[in-house]
């Protein structure tokens, strides 16, 4: 760990020192101690089945409410934290904190309860106790391992290294799902995914943005949103699409086949007494639970 802090001075002081490294030095520094503090927040968005519109799960996505800083996004810490080797008590604490809000709501709202996914950092994966961390959390918390799906990107789940498959596999036993996260952005070696005990893929947002509807579809522009779609379903595996932005993205994707979607046409990462009312207008109304919620 001091090995990493110490990684992180050598960035600061070998390049010149813009005030944009200041800053993140300054939030690297004090990061641990904000966990300790409770400064970090999770917020948690809409997961929508696109045949029927009902709320299918929910993503845990944590946000820093820092004292000077104001409220920041993980673009602005996570990369540190992983730096820094802090992810994995953050992450952590995410998982834990996310795991016992989804059981409250399994709780409450029994079937009709949203399924939860966590993100977890390649630094996470390479953690000798993150087994047996999830599954002391679940046991803790009391939420069924089929309620969660861990997210990991391509380059932490398809290099084929024998620790992370052996904690991959070691998840996968005790009934948690595996999601590859932002998928197709990897330069992964694909045929590696057919061994590996993963249950989705998410597609890249950046493929959803080329999507156009209407008088403007071009096929070429489709061709790798279709061609993923193909594999997963080849494999077996759930397709979410991320970052759907507008109606005519969504129903591209449905045309496509894609199964679940996210995004800001459905709602933006929102705090979790936000996904309770949803739940809650949504129960009394006597409807399945829709994920849109019109933000
Ligand atoms: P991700 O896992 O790919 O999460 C999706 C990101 O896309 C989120 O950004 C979400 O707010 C954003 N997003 C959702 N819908 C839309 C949309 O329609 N348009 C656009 N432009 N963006 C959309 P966020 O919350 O800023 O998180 C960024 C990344 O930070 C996440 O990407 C994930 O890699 C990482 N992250 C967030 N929370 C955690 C965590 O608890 N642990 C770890 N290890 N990483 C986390
Ligand atoms: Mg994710
Ligand atoms: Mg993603
Ligand atoms: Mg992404």
């Amino acid at each position: 760990r001091a090995k990493h802090d110490g990684k992180g001075r050598y960035a600061v002081f070998d390049r010149g020192r813009t005030d944009l490294e200041i800053a993140r030095f300054t939030l690297s520094a004090t990061l641990p101690a904000a966990i300790e503090r409770g400064e970090f927040v999770v917020h948690y968005q809409p997961l929508v089945t696109l045949s029927d519109g009902a709320l299918r799960g929910v993503e845990a996505l944590v946000r820093w409410h820092h004292p000077t800083f104001g409220l920041l996004q993980p673009d602005r810490f996570i990369e540190l934290a992983e730096e820094t080797g802090a992810i994995v008590t953050l992450g952590r604490w995410v998982l834990a904190h996310a795991c016992a809000q989804a059981r409250a709501w399994r709780d409450e709202f029994g079937a009709a309860a949203p399924l939860l996914s966590v993100n977890l950092s390649p630094r996470q994966l390479e953690d000798p106790d993150l087994v047996a961390d999830v599954t002391a959390i679940l046991l803790d918390t009391g939420l069924e391992p089929g309620q969660l799906q861990l997210e990991l990107t391509e380059q932490a789940v398809m290099r084929d290294e024998p620790g992370p498959l052996k904690a991959l596999r070691a998840l996968d036993d005790l009934g948690v799902g595996i999601a590859v996260d932002d998928f197709g952005t990897g330069y992964s070696n694909l045929s590696t995914l057919p061994r590996l005990p993963v249950r989705g893929l998410k597609l890249d947002g950046s493929f959803v943005r080329t999507l156009r509807g209407g008088d403007a579809t071009n096929p070429t522009d489709e061709l790798i949103v279709s061609t993923v779609i193909g594999l997963a379903h080849g494999l077996d595996l759930t397709v979410t699409a991320e970052g759907i932005e507008t109606a005519d993205q969504l129903e591209r994707l449905r045309a496509l086949g894609c199964d679940v979607g996210q995004g800001w046409l459905f709602a933006k990462a929102v705090p979790a007494e936000e996904i309770t009312g949803m739940l809650r207008a949504h129960r009394s109304a006597g409807e399945p639970t829709a994920g849109r919620t019109g933000t």
